[in-house]
């Protein structure tokens, strides 16, 4: 069910590499000290790892992570700990936990566990926080987590030392994990929920509006994230075998949050090539802060010189590379000789139906209103979306088009007013289940996945739909070939051009299979060419597809040769319903267009002759 693509294959392959290397060359020409550094930069890939998990996929920094890597560190140290130690360093142990004496290995287990569990509780309120907020809470955990270490002094000795662990971990024993973490974070980052959880972190509303669940991915990536960093902090413990509450403190967060964000948040290259190069940068310039002699005088001593390089370093990089050294792709994603040829893309004459034909159905909008803490922006809109028709949304701007696409898609809640899609109400269902009821849209500022693949835009989409036996990749391709974005599947969305990102937005609407598809003004800021092949492409896929289509457009001629019902708003009121020729006709769509743009002056007369019924400025700033 779960299929792993070459490409991912190939990455984990190539980010382990240098982990490989750099264990070899530790072993063979600087044993000792050398193996040691190697060994913590394992255990720093794994932990950086962890919080890359949550903070690159979601976009949220997290400061919470290493207090996950705080409880592995004393879970798996309390079930390992020497019983002599135990008996004179912790004498008020429960006498159930002095009892544990556990192997290496299924303490690391237990710890991760208890991690586990504690971040599943953690996350259940995280989860449902976003920006700046969610950072705070990681904060707060943080916080408490040390405050209760340090608290619990029967069991962590407080905020004195932690001893006599056994150090079971070594270059040998750290290199496998640190390669299973890599494995773990770019199988995760290329799976589905990876892939959606960077979805919400580009366009929260817009994942939202393509049915991911913005709540359950954070969740997941928080607790998957936790268990990385949890084991990081067990592997730590069992490498040093003493350590007090400070040591999983802001230094630590400080400095693993620096080689996530140096090396580039959302990748695992990232990490590890951050990881890299912070650590070299602290071990040079610690050998300078003790002060250095150089034959003819001494550096002298600068005290906290290794972190201020580490702040230097990240406003260079920062200053000249916004999303790190490896920036956004994966370093196997940005060598085309690395990735499998692409396959001849399906033309859109063999490629399969996107949707079956509905027997009959409606979506029909019930006296549909949205108040704006008092203003009316859309009030009693009632009408309906037949399956193959298409139908026009016009009116001036501010109208309320826009808000009625919202409302009905559910993006913003309506006032009053019932939507149904075949007589089921869909305002009980959460956001993002209503694309998964047949029901997709587009905005009128586009808005993409920009730092996603164009393939990566449509996939996510497709993988909304559950358990159609279909490959979502394989659907997205066919989705592109269909609006003829085929040959740029792995460009990033925000390089495309301007007509191609409303294709490509409306390519990923249309993989979610929809029976109702709601565009706000497909056609804005295109060329003449472009509009052209727009309103090919969408008249094919009405017919085709038999889909029910609601189009906001400005150019009224071409309206008029696209639908077959057209809606009239003005003023957040529905002022006209009928078909092309009646709305030309309808005295009031008249009065509501030409009215208004002969009181606006003479500025406009030009518009108005070049493109016959078009609107003008908006109500509110029309002067008249
Ligand atoms: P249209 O798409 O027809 O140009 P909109 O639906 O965008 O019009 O806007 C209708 C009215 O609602 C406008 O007066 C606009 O200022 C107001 N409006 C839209 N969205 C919001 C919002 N999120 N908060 C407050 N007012 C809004
Ligand atoms: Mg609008």
């Amino acid at each position: 069910m779960v299929r792993v693509r070459r490409e991912t294959v190939v990455g984990i392959l190539l980010t382990s590499l240098p982990l490989l290397a750099a264990a070899a060359a530790a072993s063979l020409f600087f044993p000792g000290s050398g193996e040691r550094l190697v060994t913590l930069f394992m255990i720093n890939v794994i932990a950086v790892l962890g919080i890359g998990i949550y903070a690159g996929n979601s976009g949220i920094v997290s400061f919470g992570h290493v207090g996950f890597m705080a409880i592995g560190a004393y879970a798996s140290g309390l079930l390992t700990i020497n019983p002599i130690v135990q008996k004179t360093a912790l004498p008020h142990l429960p006498a159930w936990l002095a009892s544990i004496d556990l192997p290496f290995l299924p303490a690391l287990a237990v710890a991760l566990v208890v991690v586990a569990l504690v971040a599943v509780l953690i996350g259940i309120p995280v989860a449902r926080l976003a920006g700046s907020s969610a950072s705070i809470a990681t904060l707060g955990f943080l916080v408490i987590v040390h405050v209760v270490l340090v608290a619990s002094t029967d069991i962590t000795r407080g905020s004195q030392t932690f001893f006599g662990i056994p150090r079971a971990v070594n270059l040998w024993v750290a290199l496998p994990f640190a390669v299973a973490a890599i494995a773990i974070a770019r199988l995760y980052r290329d799976s589905s929920a990876g892939l959606k959880l960077r979805a919400s972190r580009e366009d929260e509303i817009a994942s939202t509006a393509v049915g991911v669940n913005v709540k359950l991915h954070r969740f997941i990536g928080w607790v998957l994230g936790a268990i990385l960093a949890g084991a990081a902090g067990a592997l730590l413990a069992h490498f040093l075998g003493a350590f007090s509450p400070k040591d999983f403190y802001f230094n630590l967060t400080f400095v693993l949050l620096a080689m996530l964000i140096l090396g580039g948040v959302t990748t695992v290259s990232g990490a590890v090539g951050g990881t890299a190069v912070i650590m070299l940068i602290v071990e040079l310039l610690r050998k300078l802060e003790g002060g250095v002699d150089l034959g003819f005088g001494t550096l002298p001593t600068v005290f906290g010189l290794t972190d201020i390089g580490i702040g230097v370093a990240i406003l260079v990089v920062m200053y000249r590379l916004q999303d790190g050294l490896f920036g956004v792709r994966e370093l196997d994603e940005r060598f085309g000789w690395l990735k499998r040829a692409s396959k001849p893309s399906v033309s859109s004459d063999n490629a399969p139906k996107i949707t079956p034909v509905p027997a009959g159905g409606t979506l029909k909008v019930e006296n549909l209103g949205k108040k704006f803490a008092g203003l009316v922006a859309l009030e009693n809109a009632s009408f309906e979306i037949k399956p193959g028709l298409v139908t026009g949304l016009i009116g001036p701007n501010g109208a309320g088009k826009s808000t009625l696409i919202n409302s009905v898609s559910g993006v913003v809640p309506p006032s009053s007013g019932r939507v149904l899609i075949d007589g089921r109400d869909i305002a009980s269902l959460p956001v993002h289940a209503v694309p998964v009821a047949g029901l997709a849209r587009t905005f009128q500022n586009i808005r993409l996945f920009k730092n996603l693949t164009v393939l990566e835009n449509v996939t996510v989409a497709a993988s909304a739909l559950k358990g159609n036996g279909e490959d979502p990749m394989e659907s997205a391709r066919l989705v592109l070939a269909e609006v003829g974005l085929d040959g740029f599947s792995d460009q990033l969305a925000g390089t495309l051009s301007y007509g191609a990102q409303r294709r490509l937005e409306i390519a990923r609407a249309l993989a979610l299979k929809p029976r109702y598809l709601l565009l706000d003004e497909p056609a804005a800021g295109m060329n003449p060419a472009e509009t052209q092949e727009l309103m090919h492409v969408l008249d094919r896929i009405r017919t085709k597809y038999r889909l029910g289509l609601l189009v906001v457009e400005h150019d009224l001629k071409l309206i008029m040769r696209l639908c077959d019902i057209v809606v009239v708003l003005n003023k957040g009121q529905q002022i006209a319903i009928g078909t092309p020729a009646e709305i030309q006709a309808n005295p009031d769509v008249i009065e509501a267009y030409i009215g208004r743009r002969r009181s606006a002056g003479h500025a406009k007369r030009e518009a108005v002759e070049a493109g016959g019924l078009q609107p003008g400025a908006s109500g509110l700033t029309n002067p008249a």
